[in-house]
Order: structure tokens, then C-alpha cells, then sequence
């Protein structure tokens, strides 16, 4: 049984509950857009779950973001979406149409229990603020861009993925 994670947004408007078959939040992403939508500590956490289980209260309130990203000098508009709450901006999770059975929600919006992951992914370091200090644990994987294994391989090589 997957896990079902229920998660809100700080002003009560929006809830949801999605369910998961990756839940550890071990995967910490550095990007600029991460950083500024919600990772105030200089990362924010990505999850996995399955995007046709997704219920949602407050689908009013619900606003989408298609972040700019700037490369060498060129700014082109992200595909990916990050939904988030019109009323308070707490970020809910991201979607990207080339993975449309996946949804990413941001940790920090989940209000059910999540396992602690035995290590970590750093993601993205190569954009990270520079005053930024990743706690880097000894068994913890470091990337400059997006890690070699996905949300699912991560987890099925340390048999933590929930049939
Ligand atoms: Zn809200
Ligand atoms: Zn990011």
C-alpha cells in the first residue's frame, strides 16, 4: 500500500492528499527557483507521488507558476508547473507535462507523518546561493545539476520504495 500524504497550505484554503510510493524526503534541491518559492533555508524538499491519486480542496485558491529560467544569458519560461495558494503563496508541489503521471509536492506542505530518509541527495549545488552551507552527511550523494538516479531508483536500491 502506498503511502497517502495529506498536506495544506498555511492559510487553511487549499488541502490535498496524494499518495506515494517514494515518500522519503531525501532529495534537496538548490535551484534558484526552489530557493525563492519555497526553500527559505537555501533548498527546498521535492516528493514523489502518483498524480492520478491527487484530491484537492480549495481548487480555487490554487494559482500555477511557469518560472523563467536564465541560462547564459537567455531566458526561457520553464514547462514545469509550481502550483501554489493565491492567498497565502505557500508552495503545494510541482508538475512537469513530461512526467504526467508524477507529481512533486514540496515537503514543507505535508502535515502527515513522512520517514526520515537514511541519507541524503543535494541537487542543483551548482546554483546555490553562496552563503548557503549544505549539512552534507557522510553517506549523502552531491550534484551540480540533477542526480543520475531518479526519485524511484533512489529508493528501490535501499528497498524503501512501497509497492
Ligand atoms: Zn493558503
Ligand atoms: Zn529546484
Amino acid at each position: 500500500m502506498p503511502l497517502r500524504l495529506e498536506g495544506s497550505c498555511a492559510c487553511g484554503a487549499i488541502s490535498f492528499s496524494v499518495d506515494s510510493h517514494a515518500p522519503y524526503p531525501y532529495q534537496l534541491c538548490y535551484c534558484s527557483i526552489c530557493r525563492r518559492t519555497g526553500g527559505g533555508g537555501g533548498f527546498a524538499i521535492n516528493l514523489s507521488a502518483d498524480a492520478r491519486t491527487l484530491k484537492m480542496k480549495g481548487k480555487r485558491f490554487r494559482r500555477i507558476l511557469h518560472a523563467p529560467i536564465t541560462e547564459q544569458g537567455h531566458t526561457s519560461i520553464s514547462s514545469a508547473e509550481r502550483h501554489f495558494c493565491g492567498r497565502c503563496g505557500t508552495s503545494l508541489w510541482l508538475f512537469s507535462p513530461e512526467w504526467p503521471e508524477l507529481l512533486h509536492p514540496m515537503a514543507s506542505a505535508i502535515d502527515s507523518e513522512l520517514p526520515v530518509p537514511p541519507s541524503r541527495v543535494h541537487l542543483m549545488l551548482g546554483s546555490k546561493a553562496s552563503w548557503v552551507q549544505p549539512n552534507i552527511g557522510p553517506d549523502d550523494q552531491c550534484f551540480d545539476g540533477y542526480p543520475t538516479d531518479s526519485i524511484e531508483d533512489w529508493h528501490r536500491q535501499r528497498g524503501l520504495w512501497i509497492e
